[in-house]
């Protein structure tokens, strides 16, 4: 089946072939990178991209920070990972010692990076590391896949990356390598086996962990989502979507049903002594277990006139007062819009059950969402609060 596969792909790639014969014929020396994995990896040699958690070449890389790193990537930039990525590492240098902190702590040095289910996951899995696997983490794809927050693609990343496992790490950037590669008309997700089939078909016999970093690279500085640098690709060749003129259009994708818009009320109580109301969401569901403001619910029938009733309720009475305009935050289901009220709340007042007080000057270390920050930077000075309005 593997053996169809790798055929079929490098027959597809034909102009590859035609290419390599060219370069024969100009060059005395063949190098043996006329094969598409070596081509690949050659540019890869000259051109990866130095990462704060990629190996130096001819190095091993350490499993637990190649799972660190994949789990923080997944839907966040490189950039917004990076100085995550060096917290955590300098705070938890190895699976065992962030098996042994506090989820409190995790969430807290997780926040701002969204999708907040990965830090919980994150957290569990290295338990499990510890607990199940004596701290080492597995090697084979089936046993990485039963540890918590690791799918098929971080499982094949680690495979790959950590311990150069024959195994195809297929991501958003690798999709739209290899749809334009091959100009797959079919949309994602139907595309999704083909395209995996397809990068197990151009997995290399040995280096596969770079192969895996290579595709990762190729798709994120030269087969971008706009204006492709396809003069500058390995693959150029080969490259059926380049040859129709059309890269951009591909991948295929079948159109998105975005979540309906939720609405809802956020409440800041700031006590004289510059502290600020908060709580802590329940564990389960969304942002589970991290702090916001008190607030209603997040609804699609919302009534701006019924939102006071969701307020927290103190001894004396309070006014609050909606600030103008309103917090948006957009979330993988559906976008939210929260009205925002404040009120001033005299010192030494308690908090309400299920809520506490925190000083203003420390609310920035809470583990908070970024709509809760946004919440809070669209009512409270920065310089109270250290965070900065978006
Ligand atoms: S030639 Fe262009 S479209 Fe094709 S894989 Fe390379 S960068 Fe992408």
């Amino acid at each position: 089946m593997r053996g169809e596969l790798r055929k079929r792909s490098t027959s597809q790639i034909e102009g590859m072939s035609l290419a390599a014969e060219a370069g024969r014929k100009k060059k005395s020396v063949v190098p043996s990178a006329q094969e598409p994995a070596a081509m690949l990896l050659a540019w890869y040699d000259r051109h990866r991209r130095s990462l704060p958690w990629r190996a130096p070449p001819g190095v091993a890389a350490d499993p637990y920070r190649v799972w660190l790193s994949e789990i923080m990537l997944q839907q966040t930039t490189v950039r917004a990972v990076a100085p995550y990525y060096m917290r955590f590492t300098e705070k938890w240098p190895t699976v065992e010692t962030l098996a042994n902190a506090s989820l409190d702590d995790v969430l807290r040095a997780w926040a701002g990076l969204g999708y907040y289910a990965r830090a919980r996951n994150l957290h569990a899995c290295a338990q499990a590391v510890v607990a199940r696997h004596g701290g080492v983490f597995p090697r084979s794809e089936e046993a990485l896949r039963t540890l918590p927050g690791i799918g098929a693609y971080t499982a094949a990343a680690i495979g790959a990356i950590a311990f150069d496992a024959p195994a195809a790490a297929v991501d958003g950037n690798v999709e739209r390598v290899i749809t334009r590669l091959y100009a797959i008309e079919e949309e994602l997700p139907a595309a999704k086996p083909r395209v995996r089939a397809e990068v197990e078909a151009l997995l290399p016999t040995a280096r596969t962990g770079d192969f895996a970093q290579a595709l990762m690279d190729l798709g994120a500085t030269l087969c971008t989502p706009k204006k492709p640098s396809c003069i500058l690709c390995p693959w150029m060749q080969g490259c059926a979507a380049r040859a129709r003129g059309d890269a951009e259009s591909f991948p295929r994708k079948a159109e998105k049903r975005e979540g309906k818009l939720r609405r809802g009320a956020a409440f800041v109580a700031v006590r004289a002594d510059d502290h600020v109301l908060v709580r802590t969401r329940p564990e389960k569901g969304l942002l589970g277990g991290m702090t916001e403001v008190p607030g209603s619910a997040w609804a699609t029938a919302y009534k701006e006139k019924d939102a006071v009733a969701a307020a927290p309720k103190f001894p004396r009475a309070v006014a609050w007062r909606r600030i103008p305009g309103v917090v948006t935050h957009v979330f993988t289901h559906f976008p939210l819009e929260l009205a925002v009220f404040i009120a001033k709340i005299p010192a030494k007042t308690s908090a309400p059950a299920e809520t506490r007080w925190v000083p203003l000057a420390h609310v920035s270390d809470e583990a908070l969402p970024n709509v809760m920050r946004k919440v809070l930077a669209h009512a409270v000075d920065g310089r109270k609060t250290r965070i900065a309005r978006r």
